[in-house]
């Protein structure tokens, strides 16, 4: 008898991201994974440089100065976050402490994979509620969950869809599920919001003991590579990812990365600035081209081909120039891809790949 995992385990397929090659193409631009387009903030380059010289120490297990730091940014209680190794180690310590085996996580149909991937190898029974016009339906949500739900997880904005909720429906979220329920806010795109009434998660974690927010370094920060991601949660929450999560499971260049990343003048500004102008030019420009293009909250367009085979010859093209961007099949979106909004050169290297292909 071979060694064997838990059987729910070989029913997950690895996540595939973060492909940068693409056979005989000398020039890539990756347009695939969400991440900033100006590579990452100078001051962090500096910190990681200086904090790589004491890699032979371990780093501090309470990541006491990067919770400060972030603390001070976003006026938070430093108590009451935890940092983790990306977003995704903090998302999959939370299923895996108040789910696993014989409970449910509710989710939206087209809500981020790791939740489904995550929540299906610990064992959770994932349910997928159907949307409208690609809209999490917070009546359906509320509606779906059981007994066995113990989590239900919203990205807002959401990835891949770039839709973002009206706070009022999420605050109806809230309202609508019972307490006992862990109401999980992934606000990995929150930088990128406009809309003056957008919380990030904060107003309803305060709110009460069951909601947390997640964040990253990874998208507007420009850190993808360090892997740094946070939480903002009641303090019972806080505790109890303080218990499962490894005891230095951020390194120390990540942290020191974090912190200089955050006291780099104008970077979020700049960032925000140059998002909403190419996804307004990108929309623009892609609709002209007769393609259907999601409003985008975020820092990438959802486009819709019209078929999965426009969708598969059009990536195809794209990658003939080099440019990767990201198939959302997994999605059950086949005839879509996920752009991301890249450097005004790439954006326009797509715009002009796309009118081409049109274009015969
Ligand atoms: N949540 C959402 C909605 C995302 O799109 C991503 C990145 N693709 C993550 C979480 C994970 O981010 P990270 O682990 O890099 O913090």
């Amino acid at each position: 008898m071979p060694v064997m995992p838990r059987p729910s385990i070989l029913s997950v397929e690895p996540y595939v991201g973060g492909e940068s090659k693409v056979p005989g193409v000398n020039r890539i631009v990756k347009l695939s994974s969400n991440e900033g387009p100006f590579g990452p903030p100078p001051a962090a380059v500096a910190a990681i440089t200086e904090a790589a010289k004491e890699a032979n120490r371990y780093p501090d297990g309470g990541a006491t100065a990067i919770r400060e730091a972030i603390g001070k940014h976003h006026g938070l209680d430093p108590n009451r976050i935890v940092v983790g190794n990306g977003s995704d180690e903090l998302l999959a310590l939370l299923i895996l402490a108040y789910g696993g085996e014989g409970t449910e996580i509710v989710m939206s149909a087209h809500g981020f994979l790791m939740y489904e991937l995550t929540g299906r190898w610990a064992g959770c029974s994932v349910l997928k509620v159907p949307e409208k016009d690609l809209q999490a339906d917070i009546d359906g949500i509320i509606a779906a969950c059981g007994p066995r739900t113990r989590l239900v997880i919203l990205a807002n904005p959401n990835n891949p869809t770039g839709a973002l909720l009206p706070q009022a429906e999420v605050d109806r979220l809230r309202a609508g599920l019972r307490e006992d329920i862990l109401l999980v806010l992934d606000s990995a795109y929150a930088e990128y919001v406009t809309d003056p009434d957008y919380d990030a998660g904060a107003k309803l974690v305060d709110a009460g003991t069951n909601t947390v927010m997640t964040r990253t370094f990874s998208k507007v920060w420009g850190l993808g590579g360090m892997r740094l991601g946070w939480l903002y949660g009641p303090p019972a929450v806080v505790d109890v990812l303080n218990r499962v999560r490894s005891p230095f499971n951020v390194s120390s260049t990540a942290q020191a990365a974090g912190i200089a990343a955050l006291s780099e003048p104008g970077w979020v500004e700049k960032n925000v600035a140059h998002n909403r102008e190419w996804v307004g030019k990108m929309t623009e420009g892609l609709t002209k081209l007769g393609l259907k293009v999601h409003p985008s909250h975020a820092n990438f367009l959802l486009v819709d081909f019209g078929s999965p085979e426009a969708s598969k010859a059009a990536d195809a093209h794209l990658r003939s120039r080099g440019l990767i961007v990201r198939g959302v099949t997994v999605y059950g979106l086949p005839s879509c891809l996920r752009i991301t909004i890249g450097t005004a050169e790439e954006c326009g290297m797509v715009l002009d790949a796309l009118a081409d292909l049109r274009n015969g």
